[in-house]
């Protein structure tokens, strides 16, 4: 077996891994093969792959270094390996691969959203050269944030590992910053995708009406992450970055996946979990799972809890049915918080329906019984075609804020974020208009 030391996460590419040194077209061309990528591999699967192709085992961390923290589009770029093996590795098929932001809708708040072409072994365009349904995921930045983050405890952590050796680079494409573009941002937020579409059918969410599609492998999660990095010149131990893993997507149904990425983004690029958050609709299993995790690579956790009960909460979230309230309780107390951690309650106001005082008395009643720090995020709903619930009335959204600051509850609005394009929470849809 050439790659014996395959960690559990590269396993679904491990065929893929195991021919790398097989003899590729005798006329040397990558026509016949299917693109192979590279990009999704941790070090010491890059490193068991070298070794397979006969070359040293450092040569694997060259490539890692190439990967995630050069951010290298293309292997004939990476000039640490020398050009025959870069030129063998070409004619086997294999390529970066990272996925590539296709598109970009502009908001006049600044906020951008993406089109993101994931990994698709060779059916990612038609005939018409259109791209296919199920290749492409949305990724949302937001200069400056939505102020999600706020009280979690994100800004008191330790800096993250500091070391960008990214390459500055003008290739004019969609993933490469201007050369010499200043920052205008202090801070960001990046929403970032698991799945291409959503099987929980949240009732007010835009991305349920595309039913799911496919899992995202953890390539093309962590690959989101980097083609934004890339365009927006993100130097990771310095800019104040944070990830949210709640655009399209329940993380916890893609579960081995969206760690995958974690870990790969924490390791490879030097990214904190502590600036990371997942939010899940309350898929118990997927919590007791994280609450497993290493304190290093787990990532802050959000509940969307969108109800003060269980009746309103499985009327607007079917899932409530498999999994009440009670029970996502009971599996948020099993993670073991950090020192100023807090876990988040989002709830999304849905005017009429969710949004009165007396729900607000509700949702600090189970909240305190959690026992655990603990911090309300609300967010007004964001409306969408074909889905028959209404924003709620500025007022009603400042008593029900009030009224939850007052049971003493730590409670933030966060702001809408490119609603002008599709881009704010549950709107992400693949909508092609800006
Ligand atoms: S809110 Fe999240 S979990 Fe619910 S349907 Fe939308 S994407 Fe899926």
């Amino acid at each position: 077996m050439k790659c014996s030391i395959l960690t559990p996460a590269v396993t679904e590419i491990q065929n893929q891994l195991v021919l790398l040194d097989a003899a590729g077209p005798v006329d040397g061309s990558s026509a016949s093969l299917s693109p192979r990528p590279l990009f999704g591999l941790e070090a010491e699967a890059l490193a068991a792959c070298m070794v397979g192709a006969g070359e040293p085992a450092w040569r694997g961390r060259q490539l890692a270094e190439a990967l995630y923290r050069q951010r290298l589009p293309e292997i004939d770029e990476i000039t640490t390996l020398p050009k025959l093996l870069r030129q063998r590795l070409a004619a086997q098929g294999w390529q970066v691969g990272r996925p590539k932001i296709v598109q970009v809708f502009q908001s006049a708040d600044g906020t951008e959203r993406y089109l993101v072409q994931g990994q698709s072994q060779g059916k990612a365009q038609d005939a018409a050269g259109k791209i296919g349904a199920a290749e492409t995921v949305e990724t949302v930045w937001m200069p400056e944030g939505d102020d999600g983050e706020s009280g979690d405890g994100s800004d008191q952590e330790t800096p993250e590992i500091p070391g960008d050796h990214r390459q500055q680079k003008s290739s004019g494409d969609q993933n490469s910053p201007a050369e010499g573009a200043q920052k205008r941002w202090q801070r960001a937020t990046i929403c970032v995708s698991s799945q291409v579409g959503c099987a929980v059918n949240c009732q007010f969410c835009l991305t349920a009406k595309l039913g799911l599609q496919r899992n995202l492998s953890a390539g093309e999660i962590a690959g989101q992450v980097l083609s934004v990095f890339e365009r927006h010149g993100v130097e990771v131990g310095r800019d104040r970055v944070n990830l949210v893993f709640m655009g399209m997507g329940e993380p916890f149904l893609n579960y081995d996946n969206f760690m995958g990425a974690v870990r790969l983004l924490v390791r490879e690029t030097g990214l904190s979990p502590q600036r990371m958050t997942v939010s899940t609709s309350g898929i118990v299993p997927g919590i007791e799972r994280l609450a497993q995790e290493a304190a290093e690579f787990r990532p802050k956790l959000a509940i969307s809890l969108n109800a003060p009960n269980d009746q309103v909460r499985a009327e607007i979230m079917p899932i409530n049915h498999k999994w009440p309230i009670q029970a996502v309780m009971d599996a948020v107390r099993q993670v073991k918080l950090r020192p100023r951690e807090r876990i988040t309650f989002e709830y999304v106001l849905l005017g009429g329906v969710t949004d009165r005082p007396a729900d607000a008395v509700e949702v600090a009643r189970l909240v305190r019984r959690t026992g655990l720090p603990a911090k309300v995020n609300l967010i007004a709903w964001n409306p969408g075609p074909g889905i028959a619930y209404s924003t709620p009335r500025p007022e009603a959204v400042e008593d029900f804020r009030a009224t939850l600051a007052g049971e003493g509850i730590p409670t933030y609005l966060r702001k809408p974020r490119g609603r002008d394009i599709y881009a704010a929470c549950g709107q992400l849809k693949r909508t092609v208009e800006g």
